[in-house]
């Protein structure tokens, strides 16, 4: 029972990650939005203009594998004509718009309903526009994608989620136990889930020494 107990302690010291919750103490997740099944469909939105840069698109694929491991998500990659990340506008669509702007990192904007739930435009990641090296972005990518799977850093100071571009096995448990139950089906045409919890979570990356700093502060609902 003593060893039992200093495992478990361990385990809660060191993980690198954590759900997002309500003020209600609800876990943030994506709605249902596929008919029988628990796996959440998410549109990655890349305007045209980013998506020509291989490099990018490589990282941005390497994040979207990760995600992917999750039976409860299914990222699929959609490029719109043009310069904006503009949504699908399909009922029932999730989707995550991608852009790049001078902020020396990546940040990504979560919003989620009084329930916890995310749905339709509900969740935005930006990456510094700078050139990456492709082991820093490919963490990035998938750091903030996991963001917008509802999980937030943990108390410990640990860096997660995502480790050198790998999703944990920590982190694969949080998306499932967010999202491991049915909901109402979401129809809704695209929308941004605000009400009671947005978020801004801003992890900045110097990229001459890949040193990482995790800020988080919250903004306007909005
Ligand atoms: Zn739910
Ligand atoms: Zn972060």
């Amino acid at each position: 029972m003593g060893l039992l107990v200093v495992v478990v302690l361990l385990a809660v010291a060191c993980h690198p990650s954590d759900n997002f919750t309500t003020s209600t103490g609800q876990l943030v997740h994506w709605q249902q939005n596929v008919p029988n099944s628990l796996e959440r469909r998410i549109t990655l939105v890349v305007p045209a203009t980013l998506a020509s840069d291989g490099s990018f698109m490589r990282g941005i694929n390497s994040g979207m594998l990760q995600a992917n491991r999750s039976p409860y998500v299914a990222t699929v990659l959609h490029v719109p004509n043009g310069s904006q990340a503009t949504c699908p506008t399909a009922p029932g669509t999730h989707c995550v718009r991608v852009f790049r702007a001078p902020m020396n990192g990546a940040v990504a904007y979560v919003g989620w309903s009084s329930t916890g739930h995310m749905f339709g435009a509900a969740a935005r990641l930006g990456f510094d526009s700078a050139p990456w090296t492709a082991a820093v972005l490919a963490n990035a990518v998938c750091h903030e994608l996991f963001h917008a799977l509802g999980l937030k850093h943990s108390s410990h100071g640990t860096p997660g989620p995502c480790q050198g571009g790998i999703a944990t096995d920590w982190d694969l448990a949080l998306v499932r136990n967010a999202h491991n139950h049915p909901d109402p089906l979401y129809t809704g045409t695209i929308t941004t889930a605000t009400s009671s919890g947005r978020r801004l979570t801003l992890r900045l990356v110097d990229h001459s020494t890949r040193a990482e700093l995790a800020l988080m502060a919250a903004l306007p609902a909005g």
